[in-house]
């Protein structure tokens, strides 16, 4: 195990890609021989370690470079259960450091043009231009310390392609792009719901799905390849919906993209009249049906697709800084986990995504109010709860085998007296109607919190579609929009 970073192993550095002069051959070798035992380094290329309280970040499985999963836990990670998550470890030890507002800046993903090779040359680069001399007065002065420093470091980490920051950038549009935006502005709690994509080219479930549920929810979700097992795309089946009259929220899963392919398919859904999308890094490959594809690197975490996405639209710029003549237009959404790790640690890597251009929250399941009051007082010491919109998820359970399975699932919480309930319903052989009770108690105590931070609630019923008009009308959240159905076909 590396000495400063509690992983459980020293993995492989990445091999660079070109060979290099001699001096930095040579400076490879020093970083490879001083920081591989001490900090477990793989030669990303990109150091952070500054920004992560002397933990190297590359530890993490997925390569996560602004923060933890919706999965981690403070026990282990879930990709490889016996290993701590690195980033709870970061978390923690910047918060006994008092480094924690360093953990807010969004950091570039990697730039592979530099993956294996050494960061100390561009270290000793960035002095020469700031001249020796200068640099050496700086940092002996307690008044220039700080700003000698990050003039140094700052350039290293936050190339001119990225420059990211820790601020909250406003989206430069007044007037919604979609249905969603529209009544979220307008006040009206909504309600979203998620549709399964097919597992085939046969549309005939998803088409009446979305015939089904779309005069009760405001909008609907259509997720990208969820426990990374692949299904019909996100793009497809929200260009459907749009064809039927229902309003779509892309989703988007930073584990199946590259940069090129995210900002090459965000330019293709707009056109086609997609002005939802949903950033979320995406399930571990761990979780998929076998043979999986790697599943150490991400090219993009869900923060870093939303500063491009943001940019792309309120910039009209490619990531690569070209001119997006007319550019996509989208309200930006991404994924909460309330449950996930420490709710302080969790509410920090929500405002960084609000900073980063999230607009609206979905968050993961909820079955424990209390602890989800936690969180939300956790993202009002924050001040973010005026800058997004947030719609709590909920599962109607169908079984007890269901719930137990919850209990399972990386970021979701079932408090005892749930399962409880269900053990005993499922003893007296009513365990389903029990199951849509909780769900319909759940969504009538979130709607209490409309006044202190929370917009919305988004069922998520794995499959069990025809349970979502229920939901909607028995929780008394039918949308204003609503026509009943005699009076559509008049
Ligand atoms: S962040 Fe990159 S360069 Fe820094 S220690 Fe980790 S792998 Fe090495």
């Amino acid at each position: 195990m590396p000495i400063f970073t509690p992983g459980r192993r020293w993995q492989p550095p990445f091999m660079p890609f070109k060979r290099e002069p001699p001096t930095r051959r040579l400076l490879v070798s020093a970083e490879i021989i001083i920081k591989g035992p001490l900090w477990g380094c793989r030669m990303c290329g990109n150091c952070l370690l500054q920004e992560t309280a002397f933990i190297c970040p590359m530890e993490c499985p997925k390569g996560l470079r602004n923060g933890p999963c919706g999965g981690s836990t403070p026990e282990s990670c879930y990709v490889d259960k016996t290993r701590p998550c690195i980033w709870y470890k970061v978390y923690e030890r910047s918060f006994n450091m008092g480094r924690q507002e360093k953990l807010m800046e969004v950091l570039p993903p990697l730039d592979w043009e530099k993956v294996g090779s050494e960061t100390w040359g561009d270290v000793a680069g960035q002095v020469k231009k700031m001249g020796t001399g200068n640099v050496v007065k700086g940092l002996v002065s307690p008044k220039k310390r700080y700003q000698t420093w990050e003039g140094i470091f700052r350039p290293v980490r936050q190339p001119d392609w990225w420059q990211g920051d820790s601020e909250y950038h406003e989206p430069k549009y007044k007037e919604p792009v979609s249905e969603l935006e529209r009544r979220l502005k307008a006040g009206e709690f909504v309600v979203a719901c998620e549709i399964t994509p097919p597992l085939s080219v046969s549309t005939n479930k998803l088409t009446s799905n979305i015939d089904l549920v779309k005069q009760y929810v405001t909008a609907i979700n259509f997720t990208d390849n969820a426990s990374a097992t692949p299904r019909m795309t996100s793009w497809a089946c929200s260009k459907f919906a749009i064809e039927r009259g229902a309003e779509p929220v892309m989703q988007i899963a930073a584990r199946d993209r590259t940069r090129a392919g995210l900002q090459g398919e965000i330019l293709g859904a707009s056109a086609l009249g997609v002005r939802n999308v949903l950033c979320v890094t995406g399930d571990s490959a761990v979780l998929a049906p076998q043979p999986r594809g790697r599943m150490d690197i991400n090219d993009l975490d869900a923060v870093q697709m939303l500063w491009i996405l943001r940019r792309m639209r309120d910039d009209g710029r490619y990531l690569d800084g070209r001119e997006i003549k007319f550019p996509p237009r989208y309200f930006l959404g991404a994924a909460a986990s309330p449950f996930a790790s420490d709710p302080k640690f969790q509410a920090m890597r929500e405002h960084k995504k609000v900073n980063a251009g999230a607009q609206f929250f979905q968050t993961n399941l909820v079955y424990d109010i209390e602890r989800m009051e936690i969180w939300l007082n956790e993202l009002a010491k924050r001040n973010i709860l005026g800058k997004v919109y947030i719609m709590i998820g909920i599962t109607p359970l169908k079984s007890l085998k269901m719930a137990r399975y919850m209990t399972e699932v990386p970021g979701v919480w079932v408090p005892e007296p749930i399962l409880k309930r269900m053990e005993d319903a499922d003893g007296a052989g009513n365990a389903q109607e029990e199951g849509v009770q909780i769900a319909l108690e759940l969504a009538r105590k979130i709607k209490k919190y409309e006044k202190q931070g929370i917009h919305g609630l988004h069922i998520m019923p794995v499959g069990w579609e025809d349970i979502v008009p229920r939901i909607v009308t028995e929780s008394g959240l039918l949308p204003e929009s609503f026509v009943p159905s005699q009076q559509l076909k008049k």
